[in-house]
């Protein structure tokens, strides 16, 4: 696979896949992008409702990787990386929940997390390095879980966690917070978007890149998102095993978004031949997207606090990589550009009072199945769009973290308590280890420096 960079346009310095997993970012600012998307086989997608989902993992990820990666490596770095299931619960006829939150640490990240450190992990055996590889993340509560799990113990890599103080849930923090060994967490007294500046800013920083070999785990890492594509041939795996799979019926995917790397795991699926017809961006009040969808201009904002706080993002970090998919050669214009988007995905937004709605609703109306608030987004997003077509639609709801995640909004929402699994009771009763740092360069620098 070789990667460009999205502030590239000559596509003059062409990278590696181990290239760009290393270095995260290339040094123009922009985002790496894979040059060419190799389309699966018809008889892959004829045959999917007969593979596990390993096997389907296995044959997306090798179809992409297997210049860098030996196929027996990859089958047990996927083996290993997707070793827990992502259900497609049916609501009705027309309306299904993908669950892509029985990992560890309950939240899809778990599937990017795990495929990175695993990746990374391989290439560090087969090249030992001195050097210790140094791991920053920002998150808004779910990365860096899934992140700390992703990476505990793995030798040669070292995780610092940034997260804003007092703005991620109390389960959310334990699961930052209590992991130690080679995973630190920093309480940062600022907002996502500053924890995010930060991490951005240490990267681009000649002084901290002499002394560390820096890397991120955020979905500004192509890592992250290749194994998110997965789960959409796997949902789509699902749906053909239902009896009354109609060939003929459009596929719509619903992404509750922030940051938009998961989004982008469906638009790498549809590159690779997955007939995905169109796709729902659905976000809270950080509509930063959904309004460039609509044709306004992309205007990054602070991001408001809300009840679906993953997805609390005011400049979507993968939003340059959204446009690269559609980016033609010589460039198209701005309009156009933005019209090659249109075509395939639409934007939608809504306020936490909408949340709160669509979960009871969602549990009255099926038998009280419980969302949690980004999947509820989602679930608007869906809905709306296909009440909006003449034609009936599969429309599949990536259901992003488990609905004891966000136990308060949810039990109040419902009026009746929330199962909580057995590994989340367990982390409540851990103690907290964070350090406290202010929202700025010089001191994450230092802190880094020192330790
Ligand atoms: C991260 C996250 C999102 C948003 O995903 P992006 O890839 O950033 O768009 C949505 N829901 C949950 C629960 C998340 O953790």
């Amino acid at each position: 696979m070789h990667l460009y960079s999205t502030n590239d346009q000559q596509r003059s310095n062409k990278v590696s896949f181990q290239e760009a997993l290393f270095n995260s970012l290339p040094e123009d600012k922009g985002l790496y992008m894979p040059e060419y998307f190799p389309e699966l086989k018809d008889s892959f997608f004829e045959n999917i409702e007969n593979l596990t989902f390993q096997e389907i993992a296995f044959e997306v990820a090798d179809a992409l990787l297997n210049e860098e990666i030996p196929a027996v490596k990859l089958r047990d770095i996927i083996d290993d990386a997707v070793n827990f299931p992502a259900p497609l619960a049916k609501l009705d006829d027309e309306k299904f929940v993908l669950e892509l939150f029985h990992g560890p640490t309950l939240a899809f990240k778990d599937f990017g997390a795990r495929f990175m450190a695993r990746t990374m992990s391989w290439f560090l055996q087969e090249s030992p390095s001195d050097e210790e590889i140094h791991i920053l993340v920002a998150t808004s509560g779910d990365t860096g879980g899934a992140v700390a799990q992703g990476f505990l113990n793995v030798a040669g890599i070292k995780v610092t966690l940034l997260y804003p103080k007092g703005k991620v849930s109390e389960l959310q923090e334990k699961q930052l917070t209590t992991v130690g060994n080679n995973v630190e967490a920093l309480e940062v007294e600022g907002t996502f978007d500053d924890c995010q500046r930060m991490v951005k800013e240490a990267f681009l920083d000649k002084d901290l890149r002499a002394r560390l070999k820096l890397s991120s785990a955020n979905s500004i890492n192509i890592s992250r998102l290749i194994p998110q594509s997965f789960y959409y041939f796997n949902a789509y795996a699902q749906l053909k095993r239902q009896l009354s799979f109609d060939a003929n019926k459009k596929l719509v995917f619903a992404v509750p978004s922030g940051n938009f790397g998961n989004l982008c795991g469906g638009l790498i699926a549809k590159r690779l031949g997955l007939p995905i017809q169109h796709i729902v961006a659905s976000t809270n009040v950080n509509d930063i997207v959904p309004k460039y969808l609509e044709g306004g201009a992309f205007e990054p904002k602070p991001s408001l606090q809300t009840l679906s706080n993953a997805m609390d993002v005011g400049n979507p970090s993968n939003f340059a990589r959204l446009q690269a998919f559609y980016q033609t050669r010589p460039a198209a214009s701005e309009t156009e550009l933005l019209n090659n988007i249109q075509q395939d995905i639409s934007g939608a937004r809504y306020t936490d009072k909408q949340t709160t709605e669509a979960i009871k609703e969602v549990f009255d109306k099926y038998y009280g199945y419980t969302m949690c608030p980004h999947t509820a987004v989602g679930y608007l997003g869906l809905k709306d769009y296909q009440a909006q077509q003449k034609e009936d639609s599969y429309g599949v709801i990536l259901a992003t973290a488990h609905p004891a995640k966000f136990v308060d909004t949810v039990e109040d929402t419902i009026g009746e308590s929330v199962k909580m699994p057995e590994s989340l009771q367990a982390i409540m009763q851990s103690e907290k280890n964070a350090t406290l740092i202010p929202a700025d360069l010089e001191a994450l620098k230092s802190h880094l420096l020192k330790g």
